[in-house]
């Protein structure tokens, strides 16, 4: 394994009311802000109040778009952007789960670059993004400490992200109290979320040394939460832990990628409406039994750290954390799987992940 690079620009300010005790520090990123947030969450989860209490306090002006949807698409970024370029601020505020964060990187880089949303795959941008300031309401995605976004492309059908150093939120607030407000099936999804991303960062072939510490302090961190997350009593503890699990995901992904777990769920998502962590907890079982043949000792490992016997029993775990009815169809199950073996995020995964690989995923998984 090889340790290319580690590189990690984001400040994280973590604990209790984190925002009250460091408002001051939003002075340095200038005098107007655009908050990017869901429809209700921000407002929901206590985080709009706390932010806007914040700026208040610095005398920064701010206007909030909170069109921000589930799954954000090309539009949707490109309907923020407008009024980012009407308003003309000097920094971004996204608010909420992945889909306000990854879509207030976008806004970012779109405030001040009059390309089309498609072209921000290509990277490069001709004016540097504006700083974005991240406060995350799931304990799941880790988009607070990547240099990802997760678009919707209509067209194709598809989720996929694009990744850009330039997008790595400058300073990221992190306070558990903002996800409280998360109901339990939510809560379970996201959280597997941030599983698969240390599963995945672990049986990546770009893992290294720091990933891997990375990984094996979230894992630890996500099984102290799991009595609690089986038995849906949702203590402080608990919550505080499954943030900082997902935030050590989020750092292990921005250098390691994901897989083809992730490449997997895209269409699941995009067709079949499933959210995004709970499909990645749906596959993940089988890409474990995969990684078998790759990387037994760390499958191992695995499991070891979750106080998991084997595969089977990891299995029933995510069968009893995200119930689904979902069968798919041979014929899905070709087209999901020859698609997911097409992208980047599939040939971060160990060995040669082939489109029949990624078809007996899928068919073990959900067939
Ligand atoms: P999400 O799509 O941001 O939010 C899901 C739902 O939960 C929304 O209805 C949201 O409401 C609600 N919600 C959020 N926080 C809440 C709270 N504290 N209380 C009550 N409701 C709350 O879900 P997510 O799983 O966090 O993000 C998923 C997105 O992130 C996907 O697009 C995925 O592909 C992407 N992702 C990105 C990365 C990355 O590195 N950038 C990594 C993994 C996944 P509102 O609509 O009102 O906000
Ligand atoms: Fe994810």
């Amino acid at each position: 394994m090889l340790n290319i690079s580690f590189f990690l620009p984001t400040e994280i300010l973590h604990g209790s009311e984190v925002i009250r005790r460091y408002r001051d520090r939003l002075k340095e990123f200038g005098r107007k802000a655009l908050l990017v947030t869901g429809r209700h969450s921000a407002r929901l989860s206590g985080a709009l109040e706390d932010v806007v209490a914040a700026l208040d306090h610095c005398g920064i002006g701010y206007q909030v778009f909170d069109q921000v949807e589930n799954n954000p698409s090309l539009a949707n970024v490109a309907a923020g952007a407008k009024v980012a370029r009407q308003l003309e601020p000097d920094f971004i505020i996204g608010i909420g789960g992945g889909s306000p964060l990854d879509a207030a990187k976008a806004i970012a880089v779109l405030a001040v670059n009059k390309f089309s949303p498609e072209r921000l795959y290509d990277g490069g941008y001709p004016h540097p993004p504006l700083p974005v300031v991240a406060v995350p309401t799931t304990a799941g995605t880790g988009s607070e400490v990547t240099q990802y976004s997760v678009l919707t492309l209509t067209d194709k059908q598809t989720k996929a992200a694009f990744g850009d150093r330039s997008i790595f939120p400058r300073l990221a607030f992190l306070d558990y109290r903002y996800t409280e407000s998360l109901e339990l099936e939510p809560t379970r999804n996201t959280a597997v979320d941030a599983l698969s991303h240390l599963i995945e960062a672990f049986l990546s072939r770009r893992a290294g040394d720091f990933s891997d510490m990375l990984v094996e302090s979230g894992l630890r961190l996500w099984g102290r939460a799991l009595d609690d997350l089986k038995s849906a009593a949702f203590s402080t503890g608990m919550r505080d832990s499954l943030l900082s699990a997902s935030t050590l995901g989020g750092m292990a992904i921005a250098h390691t990628g994901t897989t083809v777990v992730h490449a997997l769920g895209y269409p699941l998502t995009f067709f079949h409406g499933i959210p995004h962590g709970k499909v990645n907890g749906l596959l993940l079982a089988e890409y474990l039994r995969y990684n078998q043949q790759h990387a037994k000792s760390r499958v191992a490992r695995v499991l070891k750290i979750l106080n998991l016997k084997d595969i089977g029993e990891f299995k029933e775990l995510m069968q009893q954390l995200l119930p689904c009815e979902l069968k798919l169809a041979p014929e899905q199950i070709n087209e999901y799987g020859i698609a997911a073996s097409r992208t980047k995020n599939a040939n971060h995964s160990l060995g040669e992940v082939s489109s029949e690989i990624c078809i007996e995923i899928l068919s073990k998984s959900l067939g």
